[in-house]
């Protein structure tokens, strides 16, 4: 039998966390479990819980808890990770926390801890080509022509929901959230909380070195 390895990997917006986990599972041949991008696939597909999906958020509700359980079920039942996952974007909750301890077990927690002074410095940096889509940061990525993309020579533009207010509104949500989670992992023992603020491979050195690979 081979080592199985098996992570859930948590962190505010703007932490790297995709980024972080898709180096880690390139690394050891573990698959990456974005839980929002499933959601999304099945809305995009038009399946049967794509329409839920749909219903539920034109009533402005949030994903219930059956609905986030079943997906990340139905997911991991499939077993098409022989050497183990990272799961992204799950759970959120105490009770999806729970849950999930119920249901698997799991090697490690990798926290992502980055200060909110640092959330929204990065964010609000976050530019946007409004022609063709591409992504900048003004910190690290800037474009070669102040305002312009690189590649189409389109405008770039902040997100609407890029503005001080509506970033603070959503860390204290994601504060609230998730310190039950951390909690009730930390109880267990499976927390490694890795300072975010590094760049990307010092930041990766860092989650391998807490989990011990
Ligand atoms: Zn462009």
């Amino acid at each position: 039998m081979h080592l199985m390895r098996k992570y859930v990997v948590m962190g505010v917006q703007g932490s790297g966390k995709g980024t972080q986990a898709t180096l880690l599972c390139k690394e050891y041949d573990l698959v990456h479990i974005n839980v929002g991008d499933i959601f999304r696939w099945h809305v995009q597909n038009h399946t049967k819980l794509g329409a839920q999906v749909r219903r539920t958020m034109a009533t402005g509700e949030l994903i219930g808890d059956d609905q986030v359980e079943s997906v990340v079920k139905e997911r991991l039942h499939q077993h098409d990770w022989n050497y183990g996952f990272v799961i992204d974007g799950f759970p959120r909750n105490g009770r999806q926390a729970e849950f999930f301890l119920e249901s698997f077990d799991i090697d490690g927690v990798i926290h992502l801890d980055l200060p909110d002074e640092e959330v929204h410095r990065r964010v609000l940096n976050r530019r946007l080509c409004s022609r063709c889509g591409m992504d900048y940061n003004l910190i690290a990525d800037r474009p070669e022509v102040e305002g312009k993309c690189d590649v189409c020579g389109g405008e770039l533009v902040t997100r609407a929901d890029d503005t001080p207010e509506a970033l603070s509104a959503r860390l204290r949500e994601y504060h609230t959230k998730t310190k039950p989670v951390l909690d009730i992992f930390r109880r267990k023992e499976y927390v490694v909380s890795v300072d975010a603020r590094p760049d990307v491979d010092t930041v990766q050195h860092d989650i391998r070195q807490k989990l011990g690979l």
